[in-house]
């Protein structure tokens, strides 16, 4: 027996580890880099209560968050811009332009875009992808996890 005999496996090893390293990854992530720092973010809103027409109906609503509502929460880097789209789900990210990276240039809503009045790029929200539109930012936005709690009828925020 020769160790020829091993070599089609350990390459499928080899592509499975680099297909879990880069491509496999779900777009949802918040693994890309970003000029924003790495700030905690735990944050919930009840949807069945407070926000209750804030569901994802195809349309694009947004609420800005700067100040925690609890002390156990935690609002990232420079707060959080929180929103449905037309894609019917919730996205959400952090309001610090990735371009300016200053917490005194968040970005705010403006119909289906996030602009910011520092250096005046607006960020696409439509698709939650907040990609650049103007050619002034090379970043989207620094993105954030949302997971719907169907039990509790909350919105839960994570990094
Ligand atoms: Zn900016």
């Amino acid at each position: 027996m020769t160790f020829a005999h091993l070599r089609p496996v350990r390459l499928v090893v080899y592509a499975l580890a680099a297909c879990a390293m880069t491509a496999c990854q779900p777009g949802n992530t918040t693994t890309y880099g970003s000029s924003v720092p790495n700030t905690p973010v735990n944050f919930e809103l009840r949807i069945q209560g407070q926000y209750a027409t804030f569901v994802p109906a195809g349309d694009i609503k947004m609420y800005t968050f700067t100040q925690p509502q609890f002390p156990t929460q935690m609002m990232g880097y420079a707060g959080l811009l929180v929103c449905t789209t037309f894609n019917e789900t919730y996205a959400a990210f952090d309001l610090c332009c990735p371009h300016c990276v200053s917490k005194r240039a968040t970005v705010e809503p403006d119909g289906m875009f996030a602009h910011c009045p520092n250096c005046g790029e607006d960020y696409d929200i439509s698709y939650g992808l907040a990609t650049p539109t103007q050619g002034i930012s090379r970043e989207r936005l620094k993105e954030y996890h949302c997971y719907y709690d169907y039990a509790r009828g909350t919105l839960l925020i994570r990094n």
